[in-house]
């Protein structure tokens, strides 16, 4: 494998003089209408129509019954996790391919990461390995499933969609549903992916999305949890608010039931998000032939994959990727092309690799250790695929 081919692939899909970073927001549509609405009318906290628009209009994009926007995407993780029931001492199985989010709400719960592995087709938690573990170490007994091992209760399992490539939801949900354990999607980087033509968010009881600045559509900060049943939602709804009621005999104060979250939306970051979302359709697109130009780049390429998307699902192409056959060559050609101005980086350090999470129980992640080596993440704006559109 040669360096420079992979840089001449990138140079062949993507403008040459400009400086690429990995992903920036695009603000093309009624963001500034919107927020000056909050501005002119100084709905701009925690009141306002722009976050009842904005769980309207998302519920309906994904065909959920109900979404409760929040602060940020590891808030509706954390909310995801206690809604499906993690408390304090379980475990939750997660890939330990994964931005930090995810390892971090668990921990939020009181509760342990469980590692588990995943696999080349979506680089996302791997069905098989998963069921073979589970069959090694678990049990089923009177509070639960346990971890043999360890003593403790596997409360939940929570598969994550890299770079919004879907992981294979039927083999997983089947592995769940054998054991009896609530399957929550993190959904943060796969908004608008699908897999067998139902949107990621639909196969949890809960899935929590993010809407940060460098996720497809942003709202500055912020995120959603999304349900299909609706006590959870309304739940959901409950807690990041504070938990707040009306006093029965007092309609003029309001009590607060348990120890809720301060979690909800500002409405200024709603409007972002309500201008974002009318864009979505576009900003998929423009992604979808960004990842046909680079695939067909890359063709030619030896020793270097382009990370297509899996069978059965559509994703959004959030973050193109490669894979090098030659691990030994990744900082090499991230240096080169970082040097040139080209944004690339490499797959997050795995979880079971930081100080906070070394200790925790895990199955064999040597596929997990195999993609992050040889993975480069490429250029992967919205605007870069709406050029190449506007040049057919
Ligand atoms: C972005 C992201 C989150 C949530 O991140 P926030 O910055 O808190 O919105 C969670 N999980 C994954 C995998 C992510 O990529």
């Amino acid at each position: 494998m040669n360096i420079d081919s992979i840089v001449a692939a990138i140079r062949e899909v993507v403008p040459a003089e400009q400086t690429l970073s990995l992903h920036e927001p695009e603000f093309a549509g009624n963001e500034k209408k919107y927020l000056e609405q909050c501005i002119d009318t100084t709905f701009v906290s925690s009141v306002g129509e722009f976050v009842d628009r904005m769980e309207r209009d998302l519920a309906a994009y994904l065909g959920v019954r109900r979404a409760v926007v929040v602060v940020n995407g590891t808030a509706a993780l954390h909310i995801s996790l206690l809604l499906a029931g993690v408390e304090r001492d379980d475990e939750v199985i997660i890939p330990t391919l994964t931005f930090i989010a995810t390892a971090n709400a668990v921990a939020y719960c009181g509760a342990i990461p469980h590692f588990a592995d995943s696999e080349d087709a979506t680089l996302g938690l791997d069905p098989h390995k998963l069921d073979a573990h589970l069959a090694e170490v678990a049990e089923v007994r009177e509070n639960g499933v346990v971890n043999k091992l360890t003593g403790r209760r596997i409360a939940a399992v929570m598969p994550m969609h890299t770079f919004g490539h879907p992981v294979d939801l039927d083999a997983i949900a089947a592995v769940c549903a054998r054991w009896n354990l609530p399957l929550v999607e993190d959904a943060a980087e796969s908004l608008g992916s699908s897999y067998r033509g139902v949107k990621c968010g639909n196969f949890g009881v809960v899935a929590g999305l993010s809407f940060n600045g460098n996720k497809i559509v942003t709202t500055g900060g912020g995120g959603a949890v999304v349900t299909n049943d609706d006590a959870v939602g309304e739940l959901a709804k409950h807690i990041t608010t504070t938990a707040r009621i009306k006093d029965a005999t007092r309609p003029w104060a309001f009590i607060h039931d348990r120890v809720g979250f301060n979690y909800r939306m500002p409405n200024l970051n709603a409007a972002l998000g309500c201008a974002q979302l009318e864009q979505l359709p576009r900003f998929l697109e423009a992604k979808r032939v960004l990842a046909e130009a680079y695939a067909e780049a890359f063709e030619g390429v030896e020793g270097v994959t382009f990370v297509r998307e899996p069978k059965h699902a559509t994703s959004n192409y959030w973050l193109n990727a490669i894979r090098l056959d030659d691990a030994a060559l990744r900082d090499e050609v991230l240096a080169r092309t970082n040097a040139l101005g080209i944004g690339t980086r490499p797959a997050w350090t795995l979880m079971h690799d930081l100080p906070m999470y070394r200790s925790a129980p895990r199955m064999d992640l040597s596929a997990s250790e195999r993609i992050a080596a040889t993975l480069i993440n490429i250029p992967s704006s919205a605007f870069l695929g709406a050029s190449l559109l506007q040049k057919r």
